[in-house]
């Protein structure tokens, strides 16, 4: 498929007659959209900001009539590259489509823009005794259309699952410019083929999202949570999936390795001792007598299991909320202090995890990288973070970021849990999809995107050399 032609400057004309001042193409406005966190980088020809669904489509039908690339862009938090432009393309940037359109406290539903921030959903929702619960470590700064886009995940996804689960109907634009509405604002629905969970983790090449109905449950009234260390990173999964097996469902189970701990250490509330040390992090929810209860339960399979400390957070919220907010800080932390990075979020079978995490080591020998290993423990959802101090190894940190992605396959996993392929990503698809499934896939992106201008050049590997026509 070729790629869509580099915006000329009558197109650019065009664009400003259409949209005037929320057609952007000045430098500064183009630099703030020309990276996310994925470490990769393209600057668009133009942005939109986007302050409608009218202008969305009308871009699109004239992406379509012109043939430029459109791609949609939240916050620009992802991790694989999935907002970068296309060469010479717009970015549709919806960050400004950010209202909080209604909280239903009596069918327990929110209806929002795509640009409001997921951590403003969860204190509106909060203030009204609900509980919005998709939680990614980013949510203070990433948005809702960005999360639909990626099915983001986040600690609370052992227990309450990710944002696929919460999006009940969505309001979208397709790559044609045709609108449509997709799902039920109900709890259920089961009315021909369920284009919503569709768009949803698409990573923006099948529709534009410009609304979406989520669904709230009532808000837990207590949450406890424990610090468990232990010797390696290797007891710690263990403990991990003892506790699963005994029958416990925490609403987080996170974990960091002696490498992560040694970078946020300073922020902890508390100290880790012991080089090798790995924390698990457990929070439970519920009411406060079952909570207490579950957390002591929880201590105990630890200490059994060989946790060398203990560390309860106590009960109260800004306790807790410490010891998240540094458990946040970790990836941003890396990418600090690591000349070149590459962020994977492989996931395993629970069961696989401690294998997992035991090939770690022989990947970083063979290649000469460091590897920084945390994520989400009870979801086998681990994030590896392969790092060198000079820019010269990035091909050696690559090849170390194909070694684990084929062990996570080998252990019956998958590339990614949740910051999706977009372009970071793309070429090792087939290592993971059959030709059949990726057959079927680019035909359903050719059947809704026939011109080929929305996102292209994201997810699927480029099956020829990208040419401009
Ligand atoms: C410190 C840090 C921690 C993170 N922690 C987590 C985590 O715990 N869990 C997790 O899942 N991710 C995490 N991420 C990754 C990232 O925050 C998520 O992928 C998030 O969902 C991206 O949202 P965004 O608004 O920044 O989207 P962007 O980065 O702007 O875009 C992401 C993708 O969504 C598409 N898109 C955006 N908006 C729309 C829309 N309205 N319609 C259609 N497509 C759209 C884009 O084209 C792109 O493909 C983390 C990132 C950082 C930097």
């Amino acid at each position: 498929m070729p790629m869509p032609r580099p915006l000329d400057a009558p197109t650019i004309a065009l664009l400003g007659r259409a949209f005037g001042p929320d057609l952007l193409y000045d430098e500064a406005a183009l630099s703030a959209r020309s990276s996310d966190e994925s470490g990769l980088a393209q600057a668009p020809a133009a942005v939109l900001l986007a302050r409608t669904e009218a202008q969305v489509s009308r871009l699109l039908e004239l992406a379509n009539a012109h043939g430029f690339a459109v791609t949609p862009r939240g916050a620009g938090t992802g991790l694989a590259g999935g907002c970068l432009a296309s060469p010479g393309g717009v970015v549709l940037d919806l960050t400004a489509m950010n209202r909080i359109l209604n909280i239903d406290s009596r069918s327990l539903t929110a209806t929002v823009q795509p640009g409001v921030l997921t951590g403003d959903l969860r204190s509106a929702a909060r203030a009204k005794g609900l509980f919005y619960p998709p939680d990614p470590a980013s949510l203070g700064t990433c948005t809702i259309g960005g999360n639909a886009a990626t099915n983001a995940g986040g600690p609370a996804c052992v227990k309450y699952g990710t944002t696929r689960d919460y999006v009940l109907g969505l309001s979208a634009v397709l790559p044609t410019g045709e609108l449509i509405r997709a799902g039920v604002n109900t709890r259920k629905g089961v009315v021909g083929y369920d284009l919503a969970r569709l768009l949803v983790g698409s990573e923006g090449t099948l529709g534009v999202i410009t609304e979406l109905t989520l669904k709230l449950l009532p808000h837990p009234r207590a949450a406890a949570c424990v610090a468990a260390v232990f010797a390696d990173l290797g007891a710690a999964m263990r403990a991990v999936i003892g506790i699963m097996a005994r029958g416990h469902l925490p609403s987080a189970m996170e974990f960091l390795d002696a490498r992560c701990l040694k970078l946020v250490g300073d922020l902890l509330p508390f100290r880790v001792t012991g080089g090798d040390s790995a924390l698990v992090l457990v929070e439970t929810d519920g009411d406060a007598e079952q909570t207490a209860r579950e957390v002591a339960d929880v201590e105990g399979i630890c200490r059994e299991l060989g946790a060398t400390d203990l560390i309860p957070a106590a009960t109260e919220e800004h306790s807790r909320e410490a010891i998240w907010s540094v458990r946040r800080s970790v990836s941003t932390r890396i990418h600090e202090a690591c000349a070149v990075y590459i962020p994977e979020d492989i996931a395993v079978p629970i069961g696989r995890i401690a294998d997992m995490v035991a090939a770690l080591p022989q990947v970083e020998r063979r290649h000469g990288v460091t590897i920084y290993a945390f994520g989400h423990a009870g979801d086998g959802n681990i994030h590896l973070n392969l790092t060198a101090p000079d820019a010269a190894l990035r091909p050696q940190v690559e090849a170390a970021a194909e070694d684990c992605v084929r062990l996570a396959l080998g252990f019956g996993g998958t590339m990614s849990g949740e910051h999706g392929v977009g372009l970071a990503k793309r070429g090792l698809l087939p290592l993971e999809l059959s030709p059949v499934s990726l057959r079927l896939q680019r035909g359903l992106k050719a059947l809704l995107d026939p011109g080929h201008v929305l996102n292209p050049g994201k997810i699927f590997p480029p099956d020829e050399p990208e040419e401009h026509p």
